[in-house]
């Protein structure tokens, strides 16, 4: 095992990964949604994409042996392990502005953009240059009307994904400090974010 760090509940952390390693994002007590950003090791304005991901595959789902795709179309992991089967690919990450116009002002919240810019700070992404997040766990259906919901997360404690890195990346895995709507379960936990070789 090459790294295996634990992602405080409401904060975020980094890690290097090299194409055909592997990157586990465990839920540590369950519930809890984990947003997810990516870049080419080589070159950061080349990043994984929720909207390129989901035109390729055509659909708003993910599923085991998917491939998520880069904004220049090139995959970039493959999912190879999903032990919850519910993410989301539609939502942004939380964001200061977010919690003062949904919460009636309230300023200071810790939120995902916030967290993914102090650990990508070094690397030179600033706040409004990290780009949209794959919503591990996170439970947001679409009903037939096209109106998106705000569900808990049905991950349980143990429960994982597993992606095959397809090229040397740098990974960033926020612990949503979401505790204003029910997709953690009104509770903010930790996440396990492991990167080893592939047996
Ligand atoms: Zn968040």
């Amino acid at each position: 095992m090459l790294d295996d760090i634990t992602v405080p509940g409401g904060h975020a952390r980094a890690a290097r990964v090299e194409a055909g390693q592997l990157v586990e994002i465990i839920n540590v007590r369950g519930r809890q949604v984990c947003d997810f950003v990516a870049f080419n090791a080589e070159d950061l304005a080349e990043h994984l994409s929720p909207t390129h991901t989901r035109s390729m595959l055509g659909r708003l789902t993910l599923a085991v042996n998917d491939r998520l795709q880069t904004n220049a179309r090139n995959p970039i992991f493959e999912l190879v392990e999903d032990t919850v089967g519910r993410h989301d690919v539609l939502f942004a990450a939380c964001a200061h502005r977010r919690y003062e116009l949904d919460y009636d002002g309230l300023r200071g919240h810790r939120n995902c953009r916030g967290n993914f810019a102090e650990v990508l700070e070094p690397y030179g992404v600033g706040y409004l240059q990290v780009p949209d997040p794959i919503n591990w766990f996170q439970n947001t259906p679409v009903a037939a009307d096209g109106a998106l919901g705000m569900e808990v997360s049905p991950a349980e404690a143990g429960d994982r994904v597993v992606l095959r890195a397809l090229m040397d990346a740098l990974v960033a895995a926020s612990a949503c400090p979401q505790d204003q709507n029910p997709i953690n379960d009104w509770e903010v936990t930790d996440i396990r974010l492991v990167v080893k070789d592939a047996s």
